[in-house]
């Protein structure tokens, strides 16, 4: 079992390892930058080291720096929690060579996963259906081929691409190889891999994720799905699970091939494959090999503590879930709350005046705010996740909004207000899931047309 895990992360997901890890009797190491020594979890955490300045490059982001905490404190494992180093597999490995044990995957399965055309490639040879498309690099001597294939409108993206940025959608032929070239230089820009592929372009998909978790040996389970189509910016708004309305033998099948592909690869820990799901159809757009903001709502319908799982497997005790022992029961939703003004989305850090946090059946909330804390401007704007559960998407939607009424936050500007008078007001939204794009093409057009008033 481990003794003493460092967690390198900050804000509501380093309180979230942090409980975790005094549950299970573990010692816990918490690391901070200048502009963050106020966490919440700092003041749980057995240990605490400043490991630099505000900005992440120089803090959250300094490998030489987190290891050397490591070393100094003792500790004998490492939680990266979600962005940051999560997935950076130089990171892991680093972790794994200075003799620590990484809570994730092996770095093989993260450098695997972070190359989208050698991930798109491991998934159908494990039988996962992908996005019809060319799943090898793409220039501008064989795009016409490939587009033939493929058929338009496509969608030109980066090998080594993330936040949903440099993407390229080609509606016609004859814009197509400038825009193969322009993406080659996004992608070379952001990432510093020129690599780009082509897929074809799904109109109206909704975001489908499928949660698992495995031993590293070949014993892997799934904890059914998450449907996250609610998006700004490619970016997650709110969350539920399980996904609404999915027809009973497509879930069955992609559970299993999620399952499947784990096994294939003796993926060690927790993971999700991401798909895009459209006429009844899934297909693979990417696997995130970590723990996920979203967790939460899969931990309220299972039951099971992801966190407490990672840990599990990484101190060696092995995954002792069967898949016959998880059932999925009832409906829960996430809404993530961010420090930014609802009209504008433009961020909005500061200190919170008045907070009081709302509560009931089935309602959580996994925050590390509370009154008198002063969000630094430094990093991702979210600062809690209002998590309602209920035996139905009704009752989950009902306590949502409850809770939303209830909580106070003020000091700051909050996303709350399109939580409560957008979203779960919406007709539409509260009888059915929607797609990708509802959001911003449906509901925020709402905001821009009450500016323009
Ligand atoms: P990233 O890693 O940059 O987030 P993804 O491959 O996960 O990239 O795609 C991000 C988002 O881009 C998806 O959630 C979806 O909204 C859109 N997208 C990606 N591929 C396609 C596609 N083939 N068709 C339609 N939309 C897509």
């Amino acid at each position: 079992m481990l003794q003493k895990v460092l967690i390198a992360n900050r804000g509501e997901i380093a309180l979230r390892i942090t409980r975790a890890c005094r549950t299970l009797g573990i010692k816990t190491v918490g690391i901070y930058s200048d502009a963050d020594k106020d966490l919440m979890h700092l003041r749980f955490c057995d240990e605490a080291v400043c490991i630099g300045p505000g900005a992440s490059s120089e803090s959250y982001l300094n490998i030489p720096a987190i290891i050397t905490a490591a070393e100094i404190t003792g500790a004998d494992a490492i939680h990266p929690g979600y962005g940051f180093l999560s997935e950076n597999a130089e990171f892991a490995e680093i972790v794994e060579n200075s003799g620590f044990i990484f809570i994730g995957p092996r770095p093989e399965h993260i450098r695997l996963m972070g190359n989208k055309v050698s991930a798109i490639m491991a998934m159908r040879k494990a039988g996962v259906p992908t996005v019809p498309g060319s799943a090898h690099a793409v220039t501008t001597n064989n795009a016409l081929a490939e587009a033939k294939e493929i058929g338009f409108p496509l969608i030109v993206k980066a090998a080594s691409g993330g936040g949903g940025r440099g993407m390229r959608i080609v509606e016609r032929v004859d814009t197509l190889l400038e825009s193969v070239q322009a993406a080659q230089r996004d992608a070379e820009m952001w990432f510093g891999d020129d690599t780009v592929y082509m897929e074809r372009f799904l109109q109206k998909p909704r975001h489908v994720e499928v949660q698992v978790l495995a031993d590293g040996n070949g014993h892997a389970i799934h904890l059914f799905d998450r449907d996250c189509s609610l998006q700004r910016r490619h970016q997650k708004v709110l969350e539920e699970a399980p996904a609404p309305g999915l027809p009973e033998q497509a879930r069955a099948e992609i559970l299993e091939a999620c399952v499947n592909a784990c096994k294939m690869m003796q993926y060690r820990g927790a993971g999700t494959f991401e798909f895009l799901f459209e006429d009844d159809e899934f297909f693979f757009i990417e696997m995130n090999t970590r723990v996920q903001v979203e967790h939460p709502v899969t931990e309220m319908v299972t039951g099971i503590d992801i966190i407490e799982q990672q840990l599990l497997i990484a101190g060696g005790l092995g995954l002792n879930i069967q898949q016959e022992d998880v059932i999925c029961k009832g409906h829960s939703m996430e809404c993530r709350i961010n420090a930014e003004d609802p009209t504008n989305f433009m961020p909005s850090p500061g200190k919170i005046e008045h907070f009081y946090a709302p509560g009931g059946a089935g309602i959580r909330l996994d925050s590390h705010i509370y009154q008198g804390y002063s969000i630094p401007p430094y990093y991702d704007s979210m600062i809690a996740k209002l998590i309602a559960h209920g035996k139905d998407r009704d009752t989950c939607i009902a306590r949502m909004k409850q809770a939303l009424e209830e909580i106070i936050l003020t000091g700051i500007k909050t996303n709350i207000p399109l939580h409560k008078d957008l979203i779960l007001e919406d007709k539409n939204f509260c009888e059915k899931a929607m797609d990708i794009h509802y959001l911003e093409k449906h509901l925020l057009k709402q905001i821009e047309g009450n500016e323009d008033k």
